[in-house]
């Protein structure tokens, strides 16, 4: 069964949701040539706690940080380290937080500095594909409509989509039913209906879709090592279509402060 949320439950997610967009608005004023992930980490961890909430991530399956911070070719789930962003990095941030007992999850790569043209491209069309997938989200419709708006898009493009890790249901648990491919066929796969919550995340390579996990169980790497970009956003499934509980708008207003690329 896919847990339905009450409407009072989705304005608690909504907040849950909006401490985790407004963590990655303060990450977005850190991020540039000379920050390690692992100091951006301890500023989202200081700044969750601050807000009355728990790290989402810490301790998930034994996770061992706040964020998942994932550089260039790295997809998802990249442990903070102590090496410094550079110009011309891409930097992937997944935050987790837990509040009100709901949980909110989101992500965003951020352009570090002056970034490749190609690569700029690459996180403007997996943003656009998270959007087309957003849309995709009401009542309805079907998990495969999501997935197949997502990968057409970017496969269009020539990007690989990623097939192993997928969005997901999003409620007290981090990760709930029903799982959220970023492929898809229209139609297919499970019902959406009013109540249900969703993280849409796509992953998607500028090369092939194919991935490799580090030793260290967690990395996960674009198989012929090109850049590799995530976006994500929490979505209830309203009556008037989708609800996005999650927002950018942090993130964009602290890049356009200092002038960095908005994608
Ligand atoms: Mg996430
Ligand atoms: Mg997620």
């Amino acid at each position: 069964m896919i847990p339905i949320k009450t409407p009072e439950e989705i304005e608690l997610m909504r907040e849950s949701a909006l401490l985790v967009s407004r963590t990655l608005g303060m990450l977005a004023e850190k991020v540039e040539p000379g920050v390690t992930t692992l100091e951006l980490d301890k500023l989202a961890y200081e700044f969750i706690l601050d807000h009355g909430a728990k790290s989402g991530f810490l301790g998930l399956y034994d996770f061992p940080n706040t964020l998942c911070a994932s550089p260039n070719d790295q997809v998802v789930h990249g442990i903070p380290t102590n090496t410094p962003l550079k110009e011309g990095d891409i930097i992937s941030l997944d935050c987790g937080a837990r509040l009100n007992g709901f949980y909110g999850d989101q992500a965003y790569t951020f352009p570090v500095g002056e970034i490749d043209p190609k690569v700029a491209k690459l996180l403007k069309a997996t943003r656009e594909g998270l959007e087309l997938g957003v849309k995709q989200a009401k009542a309805g419709n079907r998990i495969g409509d999501i997935g197949h708006a997502i990968q057409s898009h970017c496969e269009a493009h020539g990007y690989g989509v990623v097939r192993e890790l997928v969005g997901h249901g999003l409620g007290k648990q981090m990760h709930e039913k029903p799982e959220v491919p970023n492929y898809g066929k229209q139609g297919k796969g499970p019902l959406l209906r009013k109540g249900m919550v969703l993280a849409i995340e796509p992953m998607i390579n500028l090369g092939t879709k194919r991935i490799l996990q580090l030793r260290d169980g967690w990395t996960i790497l674009a198989a012929d090592r090109q850049a590799s970009a995530h976006y994500e956003h929490d979505v209830a499934i309203g009556a008037e279509g989708p609800d996005v509980l999650t927002t950018f708008k942090y993130v964009e207003a602290a890049l356009e402060k200092k002038g960095a690329l908005v994608i």
